[in-house]
């Protein structure tokens, strides 16, 4: 029979491999992990993992009971030769595949001059990293450090904060959550910390790292000086494409694929996730990746489904880009492309971004209903092929 392989045990694999059964596939299906966690809800890692309102069992995803997969975990694909089909795990063994789902999402970016094998600095990716970040930050007294003021970086801030311990906030924009949200929204964000009693360093590099035995001294272009005794380091993410070097793939920036899932310059091989980038016919097929859990999702399944149908049977995949971010309580939600705005306008009270004289993302406060009965509206005028259903039913996290 059939043999699928699935290489990433995330939600983007886990959701694809789900499609391919709904879809009536009955051959093998194989999920290579380089984890040794089935998958997990990864957003709760910078929220309620950190804080201890959740416990690492809490974090797991529920999938289909009639999945019936071999799950391979602690097994990463090291591998890949797409013309023979054929991936490579640990211990030499080959495995030949009929279609393959390449979903092995992003690895935290490391930081140059960060010393990273101290065991008192961090990264946030995985479960087992944020299970050590809230170890670090119980067993010690001092101020914790995050530089970064991304959405993990934000989060953090917040969940230490909630903890009741010191943080620093380090950030080289001289915004939070740099042009993401927009001005508005960004400025109302930075306010929350600042009152909630960050230490909030924005602006500013790391001229040099001073380790010591009491915490980790962080020396600031500014002169100031923070002595932390627990450093998370949130300053983004690139692809994990490692494993398809040598393969003959584009792997710049992510795994290239054509409008539809599947993989450019390969048979029988699609992609999706964060580690997935394609051009978008929504948006006049612009080529990026998206690093957000709902377009692991919608990707996943559209993934799962084209790689069945084949490539000359393949409908568009042309997702509204979706999002979220918590933080004191505050639900951050915008859709579409914001960082390709130019420009921004009201939208009936939310953050509209504008390229090019057309709306290409929204973001809003405190706005869910708005933005969900709202955005369908507003981004049909952006549609260049609409064959796919674009309002799917958002899945609710976990627990
Ligand atoms: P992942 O979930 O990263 O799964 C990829 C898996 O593949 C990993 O287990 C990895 O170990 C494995 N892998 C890598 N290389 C290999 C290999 N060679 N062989 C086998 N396996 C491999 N999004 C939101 O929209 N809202 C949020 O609030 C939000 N919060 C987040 C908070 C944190 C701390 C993080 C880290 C992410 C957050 N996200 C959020 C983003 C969201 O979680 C991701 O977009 C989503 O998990 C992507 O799914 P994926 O399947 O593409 O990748």
């Amino acid at each position: 029979s059939e043999r699928i392989v699935v290489v990433g045990g995330g939600l983007g694999g886990v959701r694809s491999a789900e499609r391919l059964r709904e879809m009536g596939f009955d051959g093998q299906i194989t999920i290579l992990s380089a984890e040794r966690h089935l998958p997990y809800h990864r957003p709760c890692l910078s929220k309620q993992i950190i804080t201890g309102e959740w416990t690492p069992d809490d974090a797991l995803l529920s999938f289909s009971a009639d999945l019936d997969a071999e799950w391979r975990l602690n097994s990463p694909a090291l591998h890949l030769d797409p013309k023979k089909q054929s991936v490579w795990v640990p211990g030499g063994e080959e495995i030949k595949y009929d279609g393959m789902i390449i979903a092995t999402g992003v690895d935290a970016r490391a930081m140059g001059g960060a010393p990273r094998h101290d065991p008192r600095v961090h990264v946030l990716r995985t479960l087992d990293d944020a299970v050590a970040i809230r170890r670090n930050i119980r067993q010690s007294q001092g101020l914790v450090a995050v530089i970064g003021g991304g959405f993990i970086g934000c989060e953090l801030a917040c969940s230490v904060r909630h903890m009741g311990r010191d943080v620093a906030l380090i950030v080289r924009s001289p915004a939070l959550l740099g042009g993401v949200v927009g001005d508005d929204i960004g400025k109302k964000i930075t306010e929350a910390h600042v009152e909630h009693g960050v230490r909030l360093a924005t602006g500013v590099g790391i001229k040099h790292w001073v380790r010591q035995p009491g915490g980790i001294g962080i020396h600031l272009s500014d002169g100031q000086v923070f002595f932390a005794s627990c450093v998370v380091l949130a300053v983004g993410a690139s692809p994990a494409v490692d494993w398809l070097r040598g393969s003959g793939l584009d792997i710049s920036d992510g795994v290239l694929c054509d409008s539809t899932n599947h993989v450019v310059g390969a048979e029988n091989l699609v992609a999706c996730g964060d580690v997935a980038r394609w051009p978008n016919m929504r948006f006049n097929g612009v080529v990026r990746r998206v690093e957000h859990w709902l377009n692991a999702v919608e990707g996943g399944r559209a993934a799962a489904e084209n790689l069945l149908v084949g490539r000359k049977h393949a409908r568009t995949y042309t997702p509204v880009p979706r999002f979220w971010t918590e933080q004191y309580g505050m639900r951050v939600q915008g859709a579409g492309l914001p960082v390709l705005g130019t420009d921004t306008t009201d939208v009936n009270g939310l953050t509209g971004f504008i390229a090019n004289g057309k709306l290409v993302g929204i973001v809003g406060l405190e706005s869910p209903g708005k933005i969900i009965t709202e955005t369908p509206e507003l981004f049909r005028q952006n549609e260049v092929e609409t064959n796919v259903p674009v309002w799917t039913q958002p899945e609710e996290p976990a627990a």
